[in-house]
């Protein structure tokens, strides 16, 4: 269990334009003159990374990565984005078992210890929430949330709005079709709110009725002027989507292995057929990955399938950009 942090404080802080010293921890903080902010430093981080360019932005700084649920991109690609900006890291996963918090230390116990050692801490947790409350019990070190639960993973969003950005050269007047598990994938909520920044975006949502958005979410997203169209058979799927965005079935949201697996039957998995029947030829399909059970291996060959091409390296280069934005370096 979280506990409650001893200092209370109001609600996250926007970025409007700054992001030095600010928490990471919800996709509501952002405007898009931030996104506009970070893309353009992202550019320069493509630039640093793709060349192997040795860089001292972060000289002297080191970032805890505190992960309490697995990850294979999200961790790496933040250690590497550290490293490649020539700062260090002290990486704890799986801490339930790993640090003090097995012999009972506190959650905010921990953060603070992690305070004394490191300039910012990137932090996946498995309770919704749990990023905020990080960055209430840390009094300078800026909080990065890595993924909270079913809630949110704004820094995925990033990388997926840097994405779509850098394929159609707008962030507006986009269809998208967002497939899977709505009612628990973070990163569907996080993207939702960012392409809500925008004018004019439609976006179907594609689930089973068990995995569909909660009504609260319908309806907390429809009030930002998003035009957002729930579906739930293939057959539904329009075919002028600009892109799809597949993702798993979340399976360690699920009570117990049978709820699961009557959810993986009734979900539309993605194949060469789907993409051939119901996708524009310029359109791209995306997934945050891993990809289990949700777009079959075949789509790899397709060009049209960008998620182990540039979206899995626009990871790298957004939160490159993210940590010299909130390190104030990136001037
Ligand atoms: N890697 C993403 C996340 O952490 C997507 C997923 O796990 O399905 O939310």
């Amino acid at each position: 269990m979280v506990q409650v942090p001893v200092r209370v404080q109001s609600a996250i802080e926007m970025i409007q334009q700054n992001f030095t010293g600010k928490d990471i921890v919800s996709f509501d903080q952002f405007t898009t003159e931030d996104l506009a902010i970070l893309f353009d430093v992202t550019q320069r981080m493509k630039y640093i990374a793709e060349r192997k360019m040795p860089s001292r932005l972060l000289d002297g700084l080191l970032v805890s990565l505190l992960f309490f649920e697995p990850s294979s991109r999200t961790f790496s690609s933040f250690a590497a984005a550290v490293k490649r900006l020539g700062g260090q890291t002290i990486e704890m996963q799986n801490p339930e078992q790993a640090s003090s918090l097995s012999k009972g230390e506190s959650f905010a116990d921990t953060i603070r210890t992690l305070e004394a050692y490191s300039d910012a801490l990137v932090m996946r947790h498995r309770i919704p929430g749990a990023a905020r409350e990080a960055a209430l019990v840390a009094e300078s070190m800026p909080i990065i949330n890595a993924g909270d639960g079913n809630n949110e993973h704004p820094t995925q969003t990033l990388l997926d709005m840097y994405t779509l950005y850098d394929r159609f050269g707008r962030l507006d007047n986009l269809v998208g079709m967002l497939a899977g598990d709505a009612l628990n994938s973070r990163t569907i909520h996080s993207l939702i709110k960012g392409l809500s920044l925008y004018k004019n975006n439609t976006i179907y949502v594609l689930s089973p009725e068990c995995l569909r958005l909660t009504r609260d979410d319908v309806v907390n997203f429809s009030d930002r002027g998003i035009r957002l169209i729930e579906i739930q058979r293939a057959e539904d799927i329009p075919t002028h989507c600009d892109f799809w965005y597949w993702t798993r079935v979340q399976r360690e949201r699920f009570g117990s292995p049978a709820e699961y697996q009557k959810a993986q039957q009734e979900i539309v998995v993605a194949t060469p057929q789907l993409l051939n029947t119901y996708a524009k030829k310029d359109m791209i399909l995306m997934d945050p990955l891993p990809r289990v059970d949700s777009v079959d291996p075949a789509v790899d060959a397709d060009e049209r399938a960008v998620y182990l091409r540039s979206q899995i390296r626009n990871g790298l280069y957004t939160r490159m950009a993210l940590l010299a934005l909130v390190f104030g370096r990136a001037a």
